[in-house]
């Protein structure tokens, strides 16, 4: 047990080393090799961006300050969850709590969409007008609170074993700095990786204004779910240079590049440019 009580002890030494050196990773490749030409000025989405990312690292911190790993060792030493439960061997415990736990984040993700008061809140994420690095990371507070607490429901109802709980806390975190990228990479390399996860060309997709494709890809780590429940789409009809980012009826800079008309953002518009339809069930047109 000495290794999960060394990976918790520094856990949160390892998650932010992880997450500086892959943000500096992709901010450099965005330079190096960008996918697209950007909309707005990159100094004025990052300040917000990222102003958005520091409040919600602050929140989760003072309220939940050990986190998803504290929660699995609190589950651990009380027996609590499945694993607990059952004799069944690390190595599978580890395997099918990371794996849960990606699934239930992709259900998470569907039902943002689907509900249109978890869409209002989620909608902040899509009325970004640029695709990058920062986009990954802004989220509404309250988003990153009720996804904190599904977390939490998964960890304690499999009694995932620690060491799993943090290694999917890294592959979610730098999952979306890397899918997020606005980097451009060779076509082999992105099918290699799409076989196993979710590529910047993949989650770019999710972005796009055309319902069809808003309505598609919404894996963060893994990009199986999408292709097991049929929501998987390859590309953006339009192509990924002439497609349009953002939401339909959001589209002024200084709400969707604003740190403060951007957390409001849930509380003042409706979600109606989100549609809840699945992609393949359309709505009858009007007689
Ligand atoms: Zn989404
Ligand atoms: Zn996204």
């Amino acid at each position: 047990m000495d290794t999960i009580h060394f990976l918790v002890d520094t856990e949160a030494a390892i998650r932010f080393f992880a997450f500086a050196g892959v943000f500096a990773l992709m901010a450099a490749w965005e330079v190096a090799a960008p996918r697209r030409a950007l909309s707005l000025p990159k100094g004025r989405r990052w300040r917000a961006n990222l102003g958005v990312t520091l409040l919600n690292v602050t929140l989760v911190r003072v309220l939940f300050p050990t986190a998803t790993v504290g929660m699995a060792l609190a589950t651990e030493a009380r027996q609590w969850g499945l694993f607990n439960a059952l004799a069944v061997p690390a190595p599978v415990a580890f395997v099918v709590s990371f794996l849960a736990l990606d699934l239930a984040i992709w259900i998470q993700h569907v039902a943002f969409h689907r509900v249109p008061l978890l869409a209002r809140l989620h909608r902040m994420h899509h009325v970004d007008l640029d695709f990058d690095v920062t986009t990954g990371l802004r989220f509404h507070p309250v988003e990153i609170v009720l996804s904190l607490m599904i977390k939490f429901v998964t960890v304690i109802a499999l009694g995932a074993p620690a060491a799993a709980v943090l290694a999917f806390e890294l592959a979610l975190n730098l999952g979306s700095l890397f899918n997020h990228g606005n980097v451009r990479m060779p076509a082999g390399l992105d099918r290699l990786l799409r076989a196993f996860i979710v590529t910047p060309d993949m989650h770019r997709v999710h972005h796009s204004i055309v319902p069809e494709e808003l309505n598609s890809n919404f894996g963060f780590f893994l990009s199986w779910w999408d292709r097991l429940f049929g929501t998987y789409r390859a590309a953006p009809r339009a192509g990924h240079d002439a497609m349009t980012i953002g939401v339909r009826d959001t589209r002024d800079p200084s709400v969707c590049a604003g740190f403060w008309p951007m957390l409001a953002l849930p509380f003042r518009e409706r979600a109606d440019d989100f549609p809840c339809a699945r992609p393949t069930m359309q709505r009858p047109a009007n007689p």
